[in-house]
């Protein structure tokens, strides 16, 4: 029973295990003849011990999508402690191990739990209304002037106070998590005050704190001229950079810093301004680019080490090298791209040739995605982008991490990243993108336990 491969991944995550720190590259012979026998010995003592773990779950195939690939184990095993996975192999390699808990899955696959890298989860009101009123006929202009749009939010999140926020996002957050998301971001960005954006960030990390789900919160404070500060955009900017992301980072409610980089929203330079104030305050940062048309923005986003540049429809060859180089995430919005109709799709050939990671996200918002399904958005991103559903589930699971800062620990099955996953009773991980709607039964396990 004991697999010539079960120590190994043991000793890499054994927490009282100091051996890496002898890994010096200037090791001497001396050191280096110590570590050998030092590595001998440890392989005896753990082969000769079990190991012990808090549950221990076989019974399917795992899809682990290292480096972003299938990478399938058939018949896989993976033991947790503490909520992290400390072995993962075929079950037939399975080293001596002792689990408080074992569950045995009747076939299907097991996938890492599903990363959401971009939503607008938190906002006040619908825009339902709206919706029917432009496919009976009334145009953007007459809504607009009636204050629809993204104004009517505006208003609606500045009313609404948190506890109904927070009652209205979770009705948006659990149809995601039902469906096996175990980690989703969250931007403010409706609110366009110091008060009320921290509001919507206040409402996102209470969300994390009542449901079983990792909240990654986002300050979008730069995501539209509120109607306040009409013709005076830069005085705003000034507001988002001297007090907005100080006071967000000082609370410590954001984990990053997005903007709106288009003509009807900010400049590039309006941008830089913003992402300087975030580098000033400690947080990486994201940028809404190139959704509508080419400013540059993704170029701009790379140059800031950006984890990730979203929508990118109008992204040129000159974007897709800028963000290969700085390792900058493309975060494609189909949901957004269908509800508008539009025609021009993300240069998914560009991204492919020069290797920048691709990630699906639901882009959930009242106005142009009120998406409530991750994984119809991965069928989008197959049928409308013609992305691969093996590019599809590394785009809501490693490379959706990436977008988040989170690929050593999130993202997909390996020993010493956090145990969430979920069980799908599937033949093949494809199915996750040819079924067109409804919700699939699923498990999901959450830090190494069934999420209710
Ligand atoms: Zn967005």
């Amino acid at each position: 029973m004991m697999g010539a491969i079960a120590p190994v991944s043991y000793r890499r995550s054994h927490p009282d295990n100091k051996f890496p720190a002898l890994l010096l590259p200037h090791a001497d012979e001396c050191a280096r003849l110590f570590l050998i026998v030092y590595t001998t010995m440890w392989e005896l003592v753990t082969m000769s011990s079990e190991i012990h773990c808090d549950s221990l779950w076989y019974g399917a195939d795992l899809v682990t999508m290292r480096d972003g690939k299938y990478h399938i184990l058939h018949d896989g095993a993976i033991a947790v402690r503490d909520g992290n996975i400390v072995w993962i192999g075929q079950r037939a390699a399975l080293p001596a191990i002792s689990a408080t808990k074992t569950v045995e899955f009747d076939g299907g696959i097991i996938t890492p739990g599903l990363v959401d890298c971009h939503t607008h989860l938190v906002f006040g009101g619908d825009r339902s209304a709206e919706f029917e009123q432009r496919l009976n006929g009334v145009s953007y202009a007459e809504i607009a002037a009636q204050g629809g749009g993204i104004v009517s939010t505006v208003k609606a999140t500045r009313d609404t106070d948190e506890q109904q926020l927070l009652q209205q996002a979770l009705f948006r957050l659990k149809p995601l998590l039902a469906e096996g998301v175990t980690c989703v971001e969250i931007k403010s960005g409706y609110g366009l005050t110091p008060q009320s954006e921290l509001k919507m960030l206040r409402v996102a990390r209470r969300l994390g704190e009542l449901l079983p789900v990792e909240v990654k919160t986002t300050c979008l404070a730069a995501h539209a001229l509120p109607p306040e500060y009409a013709g005076r955009a830069d005085d705003y900017i000034d507001l988002v950079c001297d007090t907005i992301i100080p006071e967000a980072a000082a609370a410590g409610l954001a984990d990053a810093v997005d903007a709106f980089c288009e003509h009807l929203a900010f400049s590039p330079q309006q941008v830089e301004k913003v992402f300087a104030a975030a580098e000033r305050a400690g947080l990486p940062v994201k940028l809404h680019a190139e959704q509508l048309s080419a400013l540059g923005g993704s170029a701009l986003a790379a140059r800031h080490h950006a984890l990730s540049a979203d929508h990118l429809e109008y992204a040129t060859e000159q974007d897709a090298q800028a963000m290969a180089a700085a390792g900058t995430v493309a975060v494609l919005l189909p949901g957004a791209y269908y509800l508008l109709r539009e025609t021009q799709c993300p240069p998914i050939a560009l991204f492919r040739k020069h290797q920048v990671a691709m990630a699906i996200a639901s882009d959930a918002n009242p106005g142009t995605s009120p998406a409530l399904s991750l994984r119809l958005m991965i069928n989008m991103a197959c049928t409308l982008f013609r992305l691969t559903p093996e590019e599809a589930l590394a785009g809501v699971t490693l490379n959706a991490a990436r977008a988040l800062g989170l690929q050593h620990s999130h993202g997909s099955l390996e020993s010493g990243k956090v145990a969430d996953f979920v069980h799908w009773p599937l033949s093949r991980p494809a199915e996750l993108a040819y079924w067109l709607g409804g919700q699939l039964p699923c498990t999901v396990i959450f830090r190494g336990e069934v999420r209710q």
